[in-house]
């Protein structure tokens, strides 16, 4: 296989067919279940679809790993069907599992609901104080857990720590790349043995598709591939073939979101209706260093707190006429929305507020739209809020 040296290359060319099929420029939809035997000697090498083997699948197998710098990398039904599948091959047989205390609410659910009730633990870890973790640790941890900027209060973990802790206690370091995706950080680079996606989000970019990925060394994907086709969590051709296409542009789609989600984070703090704003490329963040060493960019996500009650953020959104208030994020359009009400729904109030997800906070991810006309439209939709305000008590 030719080997590409820059991301924007790699997502253009790498992992296609060689020859191309018939010609075709594009990689064609392989749309059948199951292939001819052509003597295979193993039950995980026979092609069949939920075996994730098929032309589609393997194209983007070599593309995904070549991207985030790794040797192997496994495509997945979805984001949780990465995750999902990967911790319960690292903690195999009960083990325990460090993870960092912020996480995407579905990641905490999984962590807090389903796995003690498959026998495996969880001890969640502040990302932040690393002499707090050797505490924490058990005869049977096997992994630590994190997220390269956490959802939905951009906090960056202390990343090298990770590493370094995880190599003296000989634990698997796992991260889920999903908002910082390879074009801003590559952990395989910095040490990490696994890499996980949502691949609904920025890998795909355009809100049309469900996915995941999972990516490491061969030795690592090959038992949790095994995993994966006994559980079921394959992705459809179809899906693959629309992944393999919106990663051309992903290099294109972030650097556009990280310049335009720094200067909306700028705008939003100046704000005088803004009361806090979380961006890991603001200088007031409390990583903000440790992220610049990072990270080449910031990504487009970030999120932010109004002056006053929780419900002035219903009404701020309510009032812009750009962003779509939905849930999810990563894709071509701006989308607002409340996480206490949907992406951490699952957590209870009080665990919420313990982690500092006020019901009042905002996420935004951050489209390609012109910044100028998202700026105005921001702009206006605060000033009726802060307008509001002042009628109200003058
Ligand atoms: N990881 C992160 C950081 C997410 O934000 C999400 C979904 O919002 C997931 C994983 C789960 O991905 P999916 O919805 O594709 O299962």
């Amino acid at each position: 296989m030719k080997r590409y040296r820059r991301i924007e290359t790699q997502l253009i060319h790498a992992g296609g067919p060689q020859p191309r099929i018939e010609g075709a420029v594009v990689m064609p939809i392989f749309q059948s279940a199951n292939f001819e035997y052509a003597g295979e000697s193993s039950y995980h090498d026979l092609k069949y679809i939920r075996l994730n083997n098929t032309p589609n699948h393997l194209a983007l197998h070599r593309l995904l790993a070549a991207v985030e710098n790794a040797s192997a990398a496994l495509v997945t039904a979805s984001g949780m069907a990465a995750i999902s599948t990967t911790l319960l091959t690292a903690l195999a047989d009960g083990g325990h599992l460090l993870a960092q205390d912020c996480l995407y609410g579905g990641t905490h659910d999984l962590l807090t609901r389903e796995l003690p009730r498959l026998g495996m633990a969880c001890t969640f870890i502040s990302g932040d104080e690393p002499r707090s973790w050797a505490a924490a640790l058990r005869p049977d941890t096997r992994a630590i857990y994190v997220e390269a900027m956490t959802n939905p209060l951009l906090e960056v973990a202390d990343l090298r720590a990770v590493v370094r802790f995880a190599r003296a206690h000989n634990l698997l370091a796992i991260i889920d790349n999903t908002f910082a995706t390879p074009i801003n950080f590559r952990p395989i680079e910095a040490g990490f043995d696994l890499v996980v996606h949502s691949a609904t989000k920025y890998l795909n970019g355009h809100s049309d598709i469900v996915g995941g990925a999972i990516i490491g060394a061969p030795e690592l994907i090959e038992p949790i591939t095994h995993r994966l086709n006994h559980m079921g969590g394959s992705m459809d051709p179809h899906a693959a073939f629309l992944l393999q296409r919106g990663m051309k542009t992903l290099a294109l789609r972030v650097r556009q979101q990280n310049q335009s989600a720094l200067q909306i984070a700028r705008f939003l703090e100046a704000h005088p209706a803004v009361a806090g704003v979380n961006y890991p490329g603001l200088e007031s963040h409390p990583q903000h260093q440790r992220a610049r060493e990072l990270f080449t960019g910031f990504g487009g996500m970030l999120s932010f707190e109004l002056q006053g009650a929780s419900s002035q953020a219903e009404q701020f959104m309510q009032r812009t006429t750009i962003p779509i208030l939905a849930p999810s994020l990563g894709g071509v359009e701006t989308l607002l929305t409340v996480p206490a009400r949907t992406s951490h729904a699952g957590l209870a109030p009080a665990e919420r507020h313990r982690l500092g997800i006020s019901d009042g906070l905002v996420r935004m991810s951050v489209g390609i739209e012109a910044t100028d006309e998202l700026l105005e439209d921001l702009a206006q939709a605060l000033d009726g809020i802060s307008l509001g305000r002042a009628q109200q008590t003058g």
